[in-house]
């Protein structure tokens, strides 16, 4: 009792309303363009907030000394250690732990929190090796990747704007964050200078750049997305008057906001944004980031049981609980290439609790898989493309390197597949072969300590 011509008119619906042709995607690239430099213009100037990192020197590979890192952002949180020799020996020696945040800190005090953070710290610190050398009359230095909205006013400051990922202490907003940990590495016995406070892509930018000059872009394709790039200051007109100008300096975009009438949106988007924490944020992201691909599929499928019977006369339980499908999900039925589906079965039974599948239902789950990862990975590929235009590397022949960093890029290989065949289409054959996406697993933590060594008041 499938209604099949339902289950189809309802497919063609979504397809048409994710469907990216080159010509839209083009007109998304000009409007990423447009919109960077309106944010650039002045602070409001558009929903991309461009914000400034004050960032003023990119790792070069010539840094030399001992340098740490720290990356809070999530649920767990990394110290690291790295030994740079300079331009001959580079990493000498890269040590890091992973430690989880109890989640009453998350929701606790302030002074709680950032103690904990900087008693992790004097541990690790206190397992520093004989063959770690600190300079003599030099300090210890800190590189902070905090990924969170802050306002920056140098690269060692910036107030926290709000919250998010699950994390909510009043008392910590409004306050500047490297002041706070700054404080709780006294009261631990820490000695050490917190350099430089990034966002998480700006030190995924960085790390790539040590390694790489020709760097330019800073990716994030995981929870969520934004992606950060290289600035000449005479381009950004809303740079603060009497600051210092260095020549270039990196912008995170959070591009996960922006927004454009040719964005390619379904009545399930719609619902979507209606149902999150945050309407009418985040409109690029909530398209295609690993927190709502999964919901997406989810609603589609939702819908095919409610309008037109696809699992039979009722609705499975949890079908209609936001998030029960998760973005790996969709990522494993994607991947299914046996003849049965099998995976497909699996994943629909684990989430759903849906024991009998037939193999036509199989194929039409894929489908939404399919048109939801095309879309986002398309989506992907114009906002690079806007990029690359903004900073006049669009069809130039000169190699430009993405920093890439995130579960959904690293795990979706389908999702990469489109994005890269994405790029293809839109900067032709030669022209894409110059841009080239490099992942660098969790390099914002590393990115941060260089950050830190190319900031360092010990040079
Ligand atoms: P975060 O972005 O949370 O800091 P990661 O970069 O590790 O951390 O990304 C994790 C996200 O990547 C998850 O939320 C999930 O959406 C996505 N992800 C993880 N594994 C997969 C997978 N196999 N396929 C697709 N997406 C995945």
């Amino acid at each position: 009792n499938v209604n099949w011509g339902r289950v189809q008119a309802t497919i063609k619906e979504f397809r048409d309303g994710c469907a990216t042709p080159l010509q839209r995607l083009q007109k998304l690239a000009a409007d990423m363009h447009t919109e960077m430099i309106a944010g650039l213009a002045k602070d409001g100037g558009s929903k991309l907030k461009m914000l400034l990192s004050f960032v003023e020197k990119l790792p070069s590979g010539n840094e030399s000394g001992l340098f740490y890192g720290l990356d809070l952002g999530g649920t767990n949180f990394r110290v690291l250690r790295v030994q740079l020799g300079g331009k001959d020996k580079r990493i000498v020696k890269q040590e890091h732990e992973v430690v989880s945040i109890p989640p009453r800190l998350m929701i606790g005090s302030n002074e709680d929190l950032f103690d904990y953070i900087a008693q992790v710290l004097a541990k690790f610190v206190a397992k520093e090796g004989n063959d770690c050398k600190l300079a003599p009359g030099h300090k210890r230095e800190l590189g902070f990747t905090f990924s969170f909205p802050v306002s920056q006013q140098s690269i060692d400051s910036g107030t926290l704007v709000k919250w998010t990922k699950g994390f909510a202490i009043a008392e910590t907003v409004g306050k500047d964050v490297v002041k706070e940990l700054q404080a709780a590495m006294v009261r631990q016995k820490v000695d050490m200078r917190v350099a430089a406070l990034v966002n998480d892509t700006t030190g995924t930018l960085a790390g790539g750049r040590y390694r790489n000059d020709d760097v330019m872009m800073g990716l994030i394709l995981g929870t969520g997305s934004n992606a950060c790039y290289v600035e000449q200051t005479s381009a950004i007109p809303k740079w603060p008057s009497g600051l210092p100008k260095p020549e270039i300096t990196v912008i995170n975009m959070e591009w996960g906001n922006f927004w454009s009438s040719h964005l390619p949106k379904t009545k399930v988007d719609d619902d979507l944004d209606a149902d999150s924490v945050n309407p009418g944020d985040q409109a690029f992201e909530k398209l295609f980031s690993g927190m709502y691909l999964g919901d997406i599929v989810r609603r589609v499928i939702l819908k095919l049981a409610q309008d037109a019977c696809l699992f039979g006369g009722s609705i499975p339980k949890n079908l209609t609980s936001p998030f029960v499908l998760r973005t790996p999900d969709v990522s494993g039925m994607h991947a299914d290439e046996s003849a049965d589906l099998k995976e497909v079965a699996k994943v629909i039974k684990a989430a759903f609790g849906v024991r009998s599948l037939p193999v036509e239902t199989r194929k039409v789950i894929i489908e939404i898989c399919d048109i939801a990862a095309q879309r986002g990975a398309r989506l992907v590929a114009a906002g690079i493309v806007g990029i690359l235009r903004k900073i006049g590397r669009e069809g130039k022949d000169v190699r430009t390197v993405v920093g890439m960093d995130g579960g959904l890029y690293e795990h979706y290989p389908k999702f990469r597949g489109c994005l890269h065949e994405a790029l293809g289409e839109l900067l032709g054959k030669e022209g894409s072969a110059n841009v080239v996406i490099e992942l660098s697993k969790d390099g914002s933590g590393l990115g941060a300590a260089l950050l830190a060594a190319s900031h360092s008041v010990n040079l």
